[in-house]
């Protein structure tokens, strides 16, 4: 029998590392978890190291560290703690651990996800954010030290399903004509968009056909969660964004496709359920049960698409923008719409004020070029003081 792959977790109280514990729990005979990270849920935390027995564990402070401390301390468990961004890179690097799986959620993902990176190890990369806000670093950073990146966002793993086995990132040498990213088109695909002022948190984080954090959620409404994956997307597969098309697709059933030259187009389809893309990247190249019911096309019935509506939108024509545009402006658009974002969730601005926001600070922040890390931050922090200033005035 095989050694047991090491898997570290970050972010395992969300959605993804939920999902990603439930396929593991099915598969104890293949996996075993050696970290788990949370930012402040503790208790879904020690709930999971009772389940899971990791060797080590990782908080976002001292004091969620302490509380954590006390409740496995009551339960008999010798689990080491440790606290803070630093930690989450030394778990995701360190030399017992194979596999991460990077799915904390926002630009904190980036520093852990990049260590995993180079520390070449095989990178479950569902932390969009990473790639869009630091493309170049992170590919060269999985190719420079004998990574291995697998795409767990569900479009991009379809995508990496319908490409060829040995895809050398040279699109013209495989004959491929574009890829196709579908859209649900979220919660506020056909509502009166007079009517999209008012709407309120609680509705837009009411996906029809995914269940997910809050975050994405939000994006998923706007779409920028779409033109984020345009970016993920370019450089995941090494093409640009006039190869790269999306299609709103309501049912969520095909999960995005690869047309060829020939004419060809290869889709990949099933149940929306993360659980299958995790399955495949764990698994990878070999495939295993993820828990999702096989898809019964007879009860779909209907595949239905149309072309995304840019005024309906903006966030989606705003993403394509920074990728033509280079440099820093991804960054800048992915910092502004983390901000704009949690200040709409915390009432303070409304639905369509994410857009506007983002378009304004994209305008004002001259693009430069962002070569390491530092700079990146840099770029981020300067974004988020702007992006806050101006909710700040929107909000008086
Ligand atoms: P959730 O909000 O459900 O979970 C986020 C996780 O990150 C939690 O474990 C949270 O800890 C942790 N976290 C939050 N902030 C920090 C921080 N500052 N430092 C360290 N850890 C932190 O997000 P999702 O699972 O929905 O998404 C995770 C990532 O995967 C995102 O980048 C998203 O775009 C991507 N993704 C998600 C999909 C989905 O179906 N959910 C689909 C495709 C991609 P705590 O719980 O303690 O707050």
């Amino acid at each position: 029998m095989k050694n047991k792959q090491k898997i570290c977790i970050l972010g395992s109280t969300g959605s993804i590392g939920v999902s990603t514990l439930d396929v593991i729990s099915n598969h104890l005979d293949r996996y075993q978890v050696f970290a788990l990270t949370a930012h402040s849920q503790v208790h879904k935390l020690a709930a999971q190291c009772v389940q899971f027995r990791p060797e080590v564990v990782v908080v976002g402070s001292a004091t969620a560290a302490a509380e954590l401390q006390i409740i496995l301390r009551e339960k008999k468990l010798h689990i080491e703690i440790m606290y803070g961004p630093q930690a989450l890179c030394e778990v995701a690097s360190a030399t017992k651990c194979d596999v991460v799986m990077a799915a904390i959620v926002g630009a904190a993902g980036l520093p852990s996800s990049l260590a995993a990176a180079r520390a070449g190890k095989k990178v479950l990369l569902a932390n969009k954010e990473a790639l869009v806000m630091s493309g170049q670093l992170f590919i060269d950073a999985i190719h420079e030290n004998g990574a291995t990146l697998l795409p767990i966002d569900s479009e991009h793993n379809a995508i990496f399903q319908c490409l060829p086995r040995h895809y050398n990132r040279c699109p013209q040498e495989h004959g491929i004509h574009k890829i196709i990213l579908t859209a649900s088109g979220g919660p506020f695909l056909s509502r009166n968009l007079a009517s999209l002022d008012n709407v309120t948190p609680a509705e837009a984080v009411a996906h029809p056909n995914w269940v997910m954090g809050r975050k994405i959620s939000v994006d998923s409404a706007t779409m920028m969660n779409k033109g984020l994956e345009v970016i993920e997307a370019h450089w995941l597969f090494n093409t640009p964004a006039e190869q790269i098309e999306v299609l709103i697709h309501p049912q969520s059933v095909i999960h995005s496709m690869v047309s060829y030259l020939d004419g060809s187009v290869l889709a990949q389809l099933g149940n929306p359920d993360m659980r299958t893309p995790i399955a495949y990247g764990l698994a990878y190249p070999e495939r295993i049960d993820s828990g999702v019911a096989p898809l019964d096309l007879t009860k779909v019935m209907q595949l239905n698409f149309q072309a995304p509506d840019f005024k309906r939108f903006p966030c989606l024509e705003l993403a394509y923008s920074a990728l033509k545009i280079g440099q820093s402006a991804p960054t800048i658009l992915n910092a502004s719409n983390e901000v704009a974002v949690q200040a709409f969730l915390d009432g303070k601005i409304g639905f369509r004020m994410i857009d506007q926001i983002i378009a304004r600070v994209m305008d004002r922040l001259p693009t430069s070029e962002v070569d390491d890390m530092a700079e990146i931050f840099e770029c981020d922090q300067k974004t988020r003081e702007l992006t806050n200033s101006m909710i700040a005035l929107v909000a008086a």
